[in-house]
């Protein structure tokens, strides 16, 4: 490896709750020269970089790019050439939805020396402060997750693997086409009254925790004006929120 050359620290920066970021995430925030980070990443966080450390904000959001996927992974590359230690701060997991891969991959094929440090993902993260558990042995024997972007108007999911019994369903990003989703969930045979839960925030001060049905996901996050970032998560696990349920309770 040529010592010029900087290094990329692929960080996940967990659910937004500062208290559950890696000690290995906040080390090399304390120790980098530049940190990169995405829309979801809390200012809690951000609160914690100090201020000799250039921060750039490369967040995106659904319908609003600033800065396109090429032109990230170009920055990576540009700031590791000029010898940089840099930091690309993800919320969550970088792993998980989280386009992680896409960015190390140019950096590998460019030479550039990377570190992939995990962060919790929102299904664990905010599954566990909603008081949702993702398994259970009188409820769910598997989790799965899946994110729902819309494609053309609906969404391209494996219908049959999101219906099964006895498992846990999470869903990331699914707030936007919510309508459609209940639509499709429905029509690929889940129940109607699968209780479902909506988590806005999960993890920091503002998490607002909705269960519902399945087939009333939809109106619930219209009613409770939910937005992003929330999560869903379908199953009978969800029966288990109300007895559960504790963080904002002390
Ligand atoms: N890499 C991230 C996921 C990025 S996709 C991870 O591992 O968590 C972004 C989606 O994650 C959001 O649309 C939302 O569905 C979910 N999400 C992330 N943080 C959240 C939070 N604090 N509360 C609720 N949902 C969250």
């Amino acid at each position: 490896m040529n010592e010029a050359k900087g290094i990329v620290y692929l960080v996940g920066a967990g659910p937004g709750n500062v208290d559950l970021l890696t000690l290995r995430a906040l080390r090399l925030l304390q120790t980098c020269d530049v940190v990169l980070y995405d829309q979801l990443v809390s200012q809690d966080i951000l609160d914690l970089i100090p201020r000799h450390v250039v921060v750039e904000n490369v967040g995106k959001q659904r319908s609003f790019h600033p800065v396109p996927q090429l032109e990230i992974n170009q920055r990576l590359v540009a700031l590791a050439l000029e010898g940089k230690k840099v930091l690309r701060l993800k919320g969550g997991d970088p792993f998980i939805f989280g386009r992680g891969g896409e960015e190390i991959e140019t950096l590998k094929e460019q030479g550039i020396a990377f570190e992939v440090i995990p962060g919790i993902s929102a299904a664990n993260g905010v599954a566990a402060f909603a008081g949702i558990p993702l398994t259970h042995r009188e409820h769910a024997q598997s989790c799965l997750l899946v994110t729902a972007h819309l494609r053309e108007g609906s969404f391209d999911l494996d219908w049959p693997a999101i219906v099964r019994e006895r498992q846990t369903v999470v869903i990331y990003m699914g707030l936007h086409g919510l309508d459609r989703l209940v639509v499709q969930l429905l029509e690929a045979g889940m129940k109607p009254n699968m209780p479902a839960a909506l988590i806005e925030q999960g993890t920091r001060d503002k998490q607002k925790v909705v269960t519902t049905v399945v087939k009333e996901l939809h109106r619930a996050s219209l009613e409770h004006k939910l937005t992003s970032p929330t999560l869903i998560i379908i199953g009978t696990v969800v029966e288990l929120q109300q007895k559960l349920s504790w963080f904002g309770h002390v």
